[in-house]
C-alpha cells in the first residue's frame, strides 16, 4: 500500500500543484501579456515532458523520484521573526545546529543512493549563509548528477560572496536564489541588504526568485491539539494540498521543516507531555546510513506524522496575513 500512497500523494500531488501553477499563471497573463502567457504555458509543457517519464518509471519500475527536499545548513539565523514558519526562534541554544561539510555530504549521499532523481533541492537555514561551508555545500549539490535544480534561500541580511556567485554562474541552468523580501517591514531596513543582493544576482545573470508583494500568514503558538487519529489523517491530507517539502535537519529526513523543529524531543517532553514515540520510518528517516527504497515507501506512505498533532498550518494559511519578518519583542 505504501508504494501507491507515495505515488499518489507525493508525486502526483506535486505534479498537479506545479502544473496548475503554470496554467493559472498562463491564464492570468493571457489578457495582459501574451508573451508571458506563452512562457508560462511553455513551462507547463516542459514540466509535463519531464515528469511524465518519471511517473511511468515509478509505476512500471518502482523507481524513486522525489519532487523536492530542503536542508537546514544551520538553525542559526540573523533574524528572530515572530511568525517564522519553521519556528526557528523557538529553538533553544543547546539544540542549535551548524552542519559540517562532511556531515552534509554523508547525508546527501545516503539520501540519494537509491533515488533516481531529486527535482529540487533547497539550501535553507535559519540563514544558510551563516554556515562558512555554504559555498562548498552549494557546489557539491550542483555537481550531484541526481539533483536537477538547487535553490539557495536567503533572508537578505548577509552579502552573497563572490565565491558563491561564481558557483551559481558556473551552474546557471541548474541554480537559483530565493531572496526573501522583507522590505515591507520598515523597522528592518537598517539590517537589510536586499537591494544590493538582488542587483548583484541580476547583473551576474543568476535566476532570482523574489516576491515583490510578499505577505506572511500569522503563525499560531506551538501547541498539542490532541486530535484523534482520523482528524490527524484529514489534517495531513489538507496540508498536502497546500504545499509539501520534506526537510533534512539534524541528520534526519522529516516530513516538513516544522516536523524537524518539533522533533526536538525535549521540546515535546518538556512542554507537551506525554511525548509521542518518534520511531524511525514513522517520523523520520535516519540519514547516517544509506536509505533503502522500502524506507522511502514506508515513510512517505504515512497517513500523518506525530508532528501534525502539534501543527496549525492549515488554519494559518487560511487565516490572517501579516507584514513579513516582524521581530520578536526580546
Ligand atoms: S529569517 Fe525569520 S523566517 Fe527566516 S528562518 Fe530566520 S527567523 Fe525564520
Ligand atoms: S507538521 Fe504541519 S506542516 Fe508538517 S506535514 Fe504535518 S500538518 Fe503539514
Amino acid at each position: 500500500m505504501s508504494y501507491n500512497v507515495y505515488f499518489k500523494r507525493i508525486f502526483l500531488r506535486q505534479t498537479y500543484i506545479k502544473l496548475t501553477y503554470a496554467m493559472k499563471g498562463g491564464k492570468q497573463a493571457i489578457h495582459k501579456n501574451k508573451l508571458l502567457a506563452v512562457v508560462y504555458l511553455w513551462r507547463g509543457l516542459l514540466l509535463l515532458g519531464k515528469w511524465l517519464p518519471a511517473a511511468i518509471n515509478i509505476l512500471l519500475k518502482r523507481k524513486i523520484y522525489i519532487p523536492n527536499i530542503g536542508i537546514s545548513l544551520t538553525t542559526r539565523c540573523t533574524l528572530k521573526c515572530q511568525h517564522c514558519d519553521h519556528y526557528i526562534p523557538t529553538i533553544e541554544e543547546q539544540y542549535h545546529e551548524m552542519l559540517s561539510f562532511d556531515s552534509f555530504k554523508i547525508q546527501l549521499d545516503n539520501l540519494l543512493v537509491n533515488v533516481e532523481k531529486l527535482f529540487e533541492f533547497r539550501l535553507l537555514g535559519g540563514e544558510p549563509l551563516l554556515n562558512k561551508d555554504a559555498a562548498r555545500m552549494l557546489l557539491y549539490s550542483l555537481e550531484h548528477p541526481k539533483i536537477e535544480r538547487v535553490e539557495l534561500v536567503t533572508n537578505g541580511t548577509l552579502d552573497i560572496s563572490d565565491e558563491i556567485v561564481n558557483i551559481l554562474k558556473q551552474f546557471s541552468k541548474k541554480s537559483s536564489v530565493y531572496v526573501s523580501n522583507y522590505m515591507a517591514n520598515k523597522a528592518l531596513m537598517p539590517l537589510l541588504k536586499t537591494d544590493n543582493i538582488v542587483e548583484k544576482l541580476v547583473v551576474n545573470g543568476i535566476t532570482l526568485n523574489f516576491h515583490k508583494d510578499l505577505l506572511w500568514s500569522k503563525t499560531e503558538q506551538i501547541q498539542r491539539h490532541y486530535r484523534s487519529e482520523a482528524m490527524n489523517k484529514c489534517y495531513f491530507m489538507e496540508c498536502l494540498k497546500l504545499t509539501h517539502c520534506m526537510h533534512i535537519r539534524g541528520g534526519k529526513l522529516f516530513a516538513c521543516p516544522r516536523a524537524a523543529t518539533f522533533s526536538l524531543r525535549d521540546l515535546y517532553q518538556r512542554f507537551f507531555p506525554p511525548a509521542p514515540e518518534l520511531n524511525e520510518n514513522k517520523e523520520y528517516i535516519d540519514l547516517a546510513k544509506p536509505v533503502e527504497k522500502w524506507q522511502f515507501f514506508e515513510f512517505l506512505g504515512n497517513d500523518f506524522f506525530n508532528a501534525c498533532d502539534y501543527c496549525s498550518n492549515v488554519s494559518e494559511v487560511k487565516g490572517e496575513q501579516v507584514t513579513p519578518a516582524l521581530q520578536c519583542k526580546q
